[in-house]
This record gives structure tokens, C-alpha cells and sequence, in this order.
């Protein structure tokens, strides 16, 4: 190892195989070590601290200090700290927190499955829409459709509904029940001069197009993050989602909403379900249902889809899907403690405002020569770099630029995030004012530095 932070000198960091990194650039740079979290600010080995501008993966909403997350799992732990919930075992949390995600989510969602993962939870929905489909005698219908950029997860079926090459390449993915359509990103893919409701007419049409050429009788269901988030942070063009819904109810194509990024105020509602009206029959959420103290996931779906399964359980004698640790008690506690704060504090408008202080700040880079577009909705936004403003061209090598500029954030004490060509910013929703506006300035820090020109 030619790096070793403070705290892992002696040890052998060899044995660690990390997720969703290159092993080789790894073994020649070593790891950042985050020791402690604090509000919206972690802590390297060295003391060094930075503003998670990202929220970890998107996820710790409640910052990275949250004592009433802790004691919810502490007293949880003391009282049971493990109940599965197969052949009708059960457990408080996990009741409680199903009752009170049918109360939060949008009408029409009724039902409710946990999963430990955003991943296992798309696969969990395939399951179980081919479990439906075959119970109700529906034996064709099976595909699912998803979009390019897409990401839904990389485990065998949710990694097949992913649409980003890099969690396909060498995995022999995607299967093949999964077509992809186009991404709905006006700025990249729209034709010259085609308006945003113009595009989205094209990918509703294209959808319709790949409906029938597969067969209406084979294809199951659309998934779609409302806001795409790990392919870029891409908010929809107007009039995309009322124009995909009418192409789904059309074919009877059921409507997934993967909100594991977008739910739980990230957008400026509840639910992006809310901020792009879309009338799903299938909602999965993850995340910031516990702010990621707890590993969980949920499947909120319609009473129409929980009668067919439960119908088939009867004739096939059992629903076989579940996992050791679907809705574990400590998990489902916090995430009920978790939603309480939430809503207590008001999070979800303190999303919206400081959303708004962040999409303004970056507003100033719109003249910036480098800065293609900035995008954003709530409290997640994304700067695409272009090397020419006027054609678009990307930087060479592809996310140069947006690598460059996350490098310098990190430096100046900002962690965010580079895909392709665009630094995404999704900080936790407990983010105030004045913490924003430092967010701003150690952007700012790192834009000169990034683009200051070479000596
Ligand atoms: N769906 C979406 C929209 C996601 O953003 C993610 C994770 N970034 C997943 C699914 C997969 O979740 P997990 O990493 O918990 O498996």
C-alpha cells in the first residue's frame, strides 16, 4: 500500500474487496477513513472535516448524529432484537411501520413488503409481479421496461432493470425479460428545437412502439425512478410522466415508482410521486426510510396486486419469497422513529427552502464556459460540465471535469458526487441556512480551483 490514514497504520487493508471501486486505483490511493459523523459533517481519521454533500448515498437525511435514531435502536435491541416475520410470525415495528407507510404514501398503495435493500426490493418486485401475473392466469406477461440510466439496484433482476452499462459490463447483464427505453433528459437527447413536451410525445411514443413490437400480453410493468438519481440527477421534461402513465394504462402495463432516492421529501414533497402527479401500483422506497441507520427497504403496492398474490399463496400453498431479515424489528424501529422526525420537524419544506438557496447558489455558474446545465428539484442538484457550450461536447477522457471538480471539493473539505459529467448534490435534509451557504462557499473553493487555469 503506498497510502495508509492515520488510524489503519499496522493494518492490512488488503482483505477488503470495496463495493463499486476500482480495486487497482484503490490499492494505489488508498481509502478515505471516515472516523465520526456530526450534523451534516463527517470526520476522517486525521480530523478532518467535510461536508457530506451527498448524504452518503443519498440517504442519511437526518444527518449523521441523530441520538433519537440510536435510542430507538438501542431500546429496541433490549426488548427484541430479532423476529422474523415468515409463516405468520410477526413483530410490532414491522406492523406499526407498514400501517404508517399506507398512511403516508400516496392513495391507492395499501400494502406493504420490506426488503433490506433498494436492490433486493426490485428484485422482491419482480417476484412478485410474475407471481401475480401467473396467479391471475396472466402466464406471458412477464417483461419489464425500463430506461437507459436507469438505476434500480444491482442484484440479478434489479440490476437487469438498471440501465447504466458500468453494472452491466462483465456480469453478463442485463436478462433478458428487461428492454430499455430513452432516457428523459431534454438537455442530452431532445432533437434540435423539439420543445420538452414535444420530447416527452416522442418517448411516449416510443414506449407505445415498444409495447406492441414485444406484444402488449408480454409486457408486465414500467419502472422508473420520477427523478432519475444515480444516472445523473435528471428531473423529467414537462409532461413526461402524465404521457408515460396514459401508455401504461393503455396495455395494462403496471406502473413502478422507484423512489429509493426521491422519497421522503427529497424532492420537495413527501413522495415524487406528488411533485410529477404519478399514480404508481407499485412504490418502492429505501434510504432515508431510516436515513440509513438501518439497512431497509419497502414495497408499498396496490390492494389489487396484494389480492392476486394472496390468492396464489392459497393455491400454491405458500408466498416462498422472504429474506432472514425482512423488516427486522431494529430496522423497522428506527425507520418508524426516523419518519416521526421527519414530519415533527418539518423536513420536507425545509427541503424545499434550502433546495432553493442551493439552486440559486449554483445559478451563478449558468454563464460559467464549462457548465452545460444545472438541474435540480427539492433538494438534489446536479452542474453538467461540457467542454464546448455550443455543441455540448463532453470533456476527454469521459467526467474528467466532473471528477476534477468533486477531487477539489473533497480537498476543500465537501464530499460530492461525479457521474459521467455531472456533480450531483443531495446533502442531508436537516441542512440549515448558514450550512448551506458554507456548502456554497467550499464549491465555490473548489470550481476556481478545478477549471484555474494550468501554469
Ligand atoms: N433504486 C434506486 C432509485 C437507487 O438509487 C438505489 C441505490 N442508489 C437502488 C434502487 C438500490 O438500492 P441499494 O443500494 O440499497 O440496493
Amino acid at each position: 500500500m503506498s497510502y495508509l490514514p492515520n488510524s489503519l497504520q499496522g493494518r492490512d487493508l488488503r482483505y477488503l474487496l470495496h463495493p463499486v471501486t476500482n480495486a487497482r486505483a484503490h490499492e494505489r490511493n488508498g481509502p478515505l477513513v471516515i472516523a465520526r459523523g456530526e450534523g451534516i459533517f463527517v470526520y476522517d481519521d486525521a480530523g478532518k472535516d467535510y461536508i457530506e454533500g451527498l448524504a452518503g448515498l443519498w440517504s442519511v437525511g437526518l444527518g449523521f448524529s441523530e441520538k433519537r435514531l440510536v435510542d430507538a435502536a438501542k431500546r429496541q435491541l433490549d426488548v427484541l432484537p430479532y423476529m422474523h416475520l415468515f409463516a405468520s410470525k410477526s413483530q410490532q415495528p414491522a406492523i406499526e411501520l407498514a400501517e404508517k407507510l399506507v398512511q403516508m404514501t400516496p392513495e391507492g398503495l395499501d400494502r406493504v413488503h420490506f426488503t433490506n435493500s433498494g436492490s433486493e426490493a426490485n428484485d422482491t418486485v419482480v417476484k412478485m409481479v410474475w407471481f401475480y401475473n401467473n396467479a391471475i392466469g396472466r402466464l406471458e406477461k412477464k417483461k419489464f421496461i425500463g430506461r437507459h440510466k436507469g438505476y434500480h439496484g444491482i442484484t440479478i433482476a434489479a440490476g437487469s432493470l438498471t440501465g447504466i452499462p458500468a453494472n452491466h459490463k462483465g456480469f453478463d447483464l442485463p436478462l433478458d425479460f428487461v428492454r430499455h427505453v430513452t432516457t428523459p433528459h431534454h438537455y442530452r437527447f431532445a432533437n434540435e428545437g423539439e420543445t420538452e413536451e414535444q420530447f416527452s410525445d416522442r418517448l411516449a411514443a416510443e414506449l407505445e412502439e415498444t409495447i406492441l413490437a414485444e406484444g402488449p400480453e408480454t409486457v408486465a410493468a414500467f419502472i422508473g425512478e420520477p427523478l432519475m438519481g444515480a444516472g445523473g440527477v435528471l428531473p423529467p421534461p414537462k409532461g413526461y410522466w402524465e404521457k408515460i402513465q396514459a401508455v401504461c394504462r393503455k396495455y395494462d402495463v403496471l406502473i413502478v415508482a422507484d423512489e429509493v432516492i426521491n422519497g421522503f421529501g427529497r424532492t420537495g414533497k413527501m413522495f415524487a410521486c406528488e411533485t410529477y402527479d404519478i399514480k404508481p401500483d407499485i412504490l418502492v422506497v429505501s434510504k432515508q426510510i431510516t436515513s440509513s441507520y438501518q439497512p431497509l427497504a419497502a414495497i408499498v403496492f396496490s390492494d389489487k396486486i396484494y389480492q392476486g398474490i394472496a390468492d396464489g399463496s392459497e393455491s400454491l400453498g405458500t408466498f416462498g419469497h422472504g429474506y432472514t431479515t425482512s423488516g427486522h424489528p431494529v430496522a423497522t424501529a428506527v425507520g418508524l422513529e426516523n419518519l416521526k422526525i421527519i414530519e415533527e420537524r418539518n423536513l420536507v419544506e425545509n427541503a424545499r427552502r434550502m433546495g432553493q438557496i442551493l439552486r440559486d447558489g449554483l445559478a451563478k455558474y449558468a454563464d460559467h464556459p464549462c457548465v452545460g446545465e444545472i438541474r435540480g428539484e427539492g433538494l438534489i442538484a446536479a452542474i453538467e460540465f461540457v467542454q464546448d457550450k455550443a455543441t455540448k461536447a463532453p470533456f476527454l477522457p469521459a467526467g474528467k471535469a466532473a471528477q476534477a471538480v468533486a477531487a477539489a471539493a473533497q480537498a476543500n473539505g465537501l464530499i460530492l458526487r461525479a457521474i459521467g459529467e455531472a456533480i450531483c448534490f443531495c446533502p442531508p435534509m436537516i441542512i440549515t441556512e448558514a450550512e448551506m451557504h458554507e456548502l456554497l462557499a467550499r464549491f465555490d473553493r473548489a470550481m476556481a480551483e478545478a477549471f484555474a487555469p494550468a501554469d
